[in-house]
């Protein structure tokens, strides 16, 4: 028989995937996938009842409910001073994975070369490769995951079609600073580059810290597609909601791929997320705050345990290295082990990589009830005989 698709063919389950099923045979304590176990705030849930039983229910327009661009619009123009025009700047797609793969599938050519940071979160190489892009990847270095800026120099050239930049990035929980964007901007306009930047965790940035859409950079306007996701902004990651804004030339092809590949998106939820986007301040406050509490009990737990915590400045997720506990193995045995003896799922980062990949970062996922987080500290603390 014919073979299928040599590209996704090559790829394995997601590893997502296998630990939340890893977490549920072992009755583990879930801290792999990244996702909250609370339902979402109830008022954006009620509306998204009341709008199941009022209706209409059928297909919304393929770009999103009206109400739903306005609403993306405004909050652009809310948190960043964007000023964008809900009719030709935006587009509602299933969850950010959706608007990543309309942006791959909408803008690359094949041939074109494509820059992407390592780790690299898992669904970005398979569809840019999907798409017939070259990957470049630049990698960052713990503990405090700077830009390589001479590298990253390298890893441009007159085929680069775009670049993607996750921040706040998942899974090194770093925001990149102004100064960084900023050189990545210089490096876009020297060689007529685009940038797909994954901005899921925008609300989820702490220490003080500020999240720089790349897009609101001088020369950035024209040339940036910025991705949402109602999910990590509502705390509703089963919702798979996610929104792009891009200026009209490369929402355009965005929007063809959207069209194609699933034209539009449940019309009860939008209406829910377009309520949402325009809570006030505090929610959103609130929400990073929360999540900061969250990422310093963790840390706390994990240095309990006796593990080398890094710096975390944002997202849901928080890394250890292993290095110094002398496990005789790599990162995914490590994770396997944990997951069966200590009953608590995580992500092994090596996965994440390409190539010669680091085999001693571990991740946990922090955003979980308190008392969730304190029995995942006490199984860890026991398990490697801290307690
Ligand atoms: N990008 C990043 C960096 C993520 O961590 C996630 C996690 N879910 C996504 C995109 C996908 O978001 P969604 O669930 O809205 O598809
Ligand atoms: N973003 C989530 C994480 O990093 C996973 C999303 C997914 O399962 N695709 O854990």
């Amino acid at each position: 028989m014919k073979p299928a698709n040599s590209v996704l063919s090559a790829y394995e389950t997601s590893v997502f995937e296998v630990m939340s099923r890893l977490a549920r045979e072992n009755d583990a304590v879930n801290l792999g996938q990244g996702f909250p176990d609370t339902n979402g705030p109830d008022d954006v849930r009620r509306v998204a009842v009341e709008a199941t039983e009022k209706g209409p229910n059928q297909y919304p327009p393929s770009p999103g409910l009206p109400e739903l661009r306005q609403a993306v619009a405004a909050h652009g123009k809310r948190f960043y001073g964007l000023d964008l025009d809900w009719q030709k700047e935006v587009v509602v797609t299933s969850g950010a994975t959706h608007a990543l793969a309309s942006c791959f599938l909408g803008l690359i050519e094949p041939g074109d070369e494509v820059v992407l940071f390592e780790p690299t979160f898992d669904t970005y190489l398979p569809m840019v490769r999907r798409a017939g892009a070259i990957p470049k990847l630049v990698r960052l270095q713990p503990p405090d995951w700077k830009l390589p800026r001479e590298e990253l120099r390298r890893a441009f050239s007159p085929k680069t079609k775009l670049i993607v930049v996750n921040s706040p990035m998942n899974p090194t929980g770093k925001v990149f600073s102004r100064d960084e964007l900023q050189y990545i901007a210089d490096l876009m306009l020297e060689f007529d580059a685009y940038a797909v930047c994954d901005e899921v965790y925008e609300h989820l940035v702490f220490d003080g810290l500020k999240h720089i859409p790349l897009m609101t950079l001088p020369g950035m306007r024209e040339r940036c597609a910025r991705i949402g996701s109602a999910g990590k902004t509502f705390s509703l990651t089963g919702w798979k909601i996610g929104y792009v804004t891009a200026p009209p030339n490369l929402w355009q092809p965005i929007f063809r791929a959207h069209q194609a590949v699933i034209f539009s998106v449940a019309p009860a939820t939008q209406k829910a997320v377009a309520y949402g986007l325009g809570k006030d301040d505090a929610y959103f406050a609130s929400l990073a705050a929360e999540l900061q509490g969250k990422r310093d009990r963790m840390a706390a737990g994990l240095a309990r345990a006796g593990l080398d915590v890094l710096p975390c400045h944002g997202t849901y997720f928080i890394t250890v290295d292993i290095k110094k506990l002398g496990f005789n193995g790599d990162d995914v045995e490590f994770s396997k082990r944990l997951v069966a003896d200590a009953r608590v799922a995580t992500i092994p980062l090596s996965v994440l990589y390409e190539g010669e990949v680091p085999r001693t970062l571990i991740r946990f996922a922090f955003c979980k009830q308190d008392a969730v987080l304190d029995e995942a500290s006490r199984r860890l603390a026991k398990h490697f005989g801290a307690a």
